[in-house]
């Protein structure tokens, strides 16, 4: 038998109170189908912790992550901007470091980031998929944004528009990076703002499209996860769940930005996204007369729908403007619109998708195929 020390029972006591204590976590899922030999990941690949100007420790941005449905997050602090240095030593790998062992406990994808943070108009870049932050560490900007390129990093320029709203925020060393090959994507979505001009610079420039929290607090004190509201995000569409096949799939702009209830991508991938996401539960209506029918729409996905119909071809209408709720289903009113024949017909319906973006003022436009049958 082991004699207990009253100390020792003590610490025991303590064990047990934390284990009690602790609430289990919970995931919430983020549902999108995936596209053709492609993997739909879910990324936010900007965020901040105490190692810059962030207000949580790295483990807590991948804890907060998994439970927001994330599969891949990247840690990037300011490796220029540190207002807490007297009290967290500027350690440019410590929060990868530190996260990795976490993410690995939790499933998640940890890529190692950096966030080169320099005056306008150079503004700020986004490095990830590095080996190292200490080269980044110089004093020429330039310098800073090569170290990151030789490493191998993906890199996006952050918040385009943050500064300068006029449209002219490009400049020259923009262009230089373009140029040279330093500069991959765009972030046309960070946090709550949407990037107008930066939306066409990426379509101009073949970029690839990034949303991203760029989140700074408690992620809880930002999103509303309690009504719904998810963090800004980055769909990826990937061939496989590795750090390669994700970053073979950012270089080839295989991307859909997901924030502030819309989505914008190219159509390549949005169109797949959103058709395969709404279904159609019962394409086959009978329309006696004026009385109308109802046609099921459900939406599969984590994303909202706002469709305003802009044609209807075959005899029949339908509702104007109409909401899909992420994860509901919804019933559309059909009926005859005047022109209707007798017997049955293949009938057409095209609702523009108002918040799913191809560029900027264009939303995508899809199509409901039904099968009408008419009688008096
Ligand atoms: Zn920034
Ligand atoms: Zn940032």
């Amino acid at each position: 038998m082991i004699k207990q020390t009253p100390f020792k029972v003590f610490i025991v006591l303590l064990t047990c109170l934390a284990s009690g204590a602790a609430v289990s976590q919970t995931r919430i899922e983020i549902p999108f189908p995936d596209i053709g030999e492609y993997k739909t990941v879910t990324a936010d690949l900007h965020m901040h912790t105490v190692f810059s100007d962030g207000k949580v420790w790295p483990t807590v941005r991948v804890k907060e992550a998994w439970r927001n449905g994330l599969d891949i997050i990247s840690i990037t602090d300011h490796l220029e901007y540190l207002p807490y240095k007297d009290d967290v030593l500027p350690k440019f790998n410590r929060p990868y470091e530190i996260a990795r062992s976490e993410a690995d406990k939790m499933g998640l994808m940890l890529i190692h980031g950096a966030e080169i943070t320099r005056d306008e108009p150079h503004g700020h870049f986004n490095a990830i998929f590095l080996s190292d932050c200490l080269p980044l560490d110089t004093p020429n900007q330039k310098d800073a944004v090569k170290a990151a390129f030789d490493q191998g990093a993906f890199l996006w320029w952050n918040h385009p528009e943050w500064k300068r709203k006029d449209g002219k925020a490009w400049c020259e060393i923009q262009q230089e990076y373009l140029d040279l090959g330093w500069m991959h994507g765009l972030e046309v979505i960070n946090g709550n703002s949407y990037y107008v001009n930066a939306h066409q610079w990426a379509l101009d420039h073949n970029l690839t499209l990034m949303a991203n929290t760029d989140v700074h607090d408690p992620i809880d004190e930002v999103y509303d996860y309690a009504s719904g509201e998810h963090r800004t995000m980055t769909l990826i569409f990937a061939k496989e769940p590795t750090q390669e096949a994700v970053k073979e799939a950012l270089l080839q702009r295989r991307t859909v930005a997901f924030g502030m209830n819309m989505l914008i991508g190219r159509e390549e991938w949005l169109r797949p996204l959103i058709e395969k996401s709404i279904v159609v539960e019962n394409p086959d209506i009978r329309l006696a007369g004026k009385t109308p029918a109802y046609v099921a729409l459900r939406n599969g996905c984590a994303a909202s729908f706002d469709l305003k119909l802009e044609e209807h071809t075959g005899g029949i209408t339908a509702t104007e403007n109409l909401s899909v709720p992420a994860g509901k289903t919804v019933a559309m009113r059909v009926q005859g619109d005047g022109n209707t024949p007798q017997g049955a017909a293949p009938v057409e319906l095209t609702y523009a998708v108002t918040n799913a973006l191809l560029a900027p003022g264009t939303p995508l436009k899809i199509k409901f195929a039904l099968n009408a049958s008419f009688s008096q």
